[in-house]
This record gives C-alpha cells, sequence and structure tokens, in this order.
C-alpha cells in the first residue's frame, strides 16, 4: 500500500503548477468547516470560494476507470462506496456553504482542468 497516496498525487501538482503559472494565488489543502464537518480541497480560491479537487480513478470511482476490486470486495467494495458517498456528501456542504465546487478525474487533461478553473474563477470574480 506504500504505492497510495491520498495527497500530492501527479495531477494535482499539475494543476497547482499550471495554475500557479497563471499568476493565481491559492491555498493548498485548506481546512474549510462545513455542515458535513472538515472538508480539504487540493485548491482552493478562498475569497472567489471556489473549491477544486483532482480525483483519483480508482478510490473516488471514476465511471471509466473506477472498477470493483477483485480481491477482498467485502471489505473494499463499501470502502469505496464510501469514498464516492464522502465526495459526493462534501461538495454539497461546499455548496451549502456558498462555495462553487469543481471536480476533476485524474485522467482528464490537467491542461483543460486548468482552463476551467481559470474560467470559472474569472466568473466568479465577475471578470467576465
Ligand atoms: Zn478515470
Amino acid at each position: 500500500m506504500r504505492a497510495i497516496r491520498r495527497r500530492d498525487t501527479k495531477p494535482e501538482k499539475e494543476l497547482r503548477s499550471l495554475l500557479h503559472r497563471e499568476g493565481l494565488r491559492f491555498r493548498v489543502d485548506l481546512a474549510v468547516r462545513t455542515e458535513a464537518g472538515i472538508v480539504r480541497p487540493d485548491v482552493a480560491f478562498t475569497r472567489a470560494r471556489l473549491a477544486v479537487f483532482v480525483d483519483g480513478c480508482y478510490w473516488h470511482g471514476c465511471p471509466e476507470h473506477g472498477r470493483v476490486p477483485k480481491v477482498n470486495v467485502a471489505y473494499w467494495g463499501p470502502k469505496l462506496a464510501r469514498n464516492v458517498e464522502r465526495d459526493r456528501d462534501n461538495t454539497a456542504a461546499l455548496e451549502a456553504g456558498g462555495w462553487t465546487v469543481l471536480r476533476f478525474w485524474e485522467h482528464q487533461d490537467v491542461e483543460l482542468a486548468a482552463a476551467e478553473t481559470v474560467a470559472v474563477l474569472a466568473a466568479l470574480r465577475g471578470e467576465q
């Protein structure tokens, strides 16, 4: 299990560096207090209240790559289902708190993810 890391996956880092290159300032792993407890967006623009997540395909149940585990289904099946449910709850809780939430899959083109983030941020800031 050493290869599995929840934080600072490669796509997250790439997204952060692309956003950085755009001259954007943001918080990493900011603890946001919500009705569902503390939620930590991968990237958070606090003033615009924009939270961005890059979800790992396996752990977050991507429809293309998230597959039912072959070993220890009794353990991993419910665990993965809980992850998906928690993602949904966290998104809803952030939105209830006035946040806009963007979720990308790790398999998505990171350049497109960055472009979408920039566009949504601009819209939230009233720049468009
Ligand atoms: Zn995927």
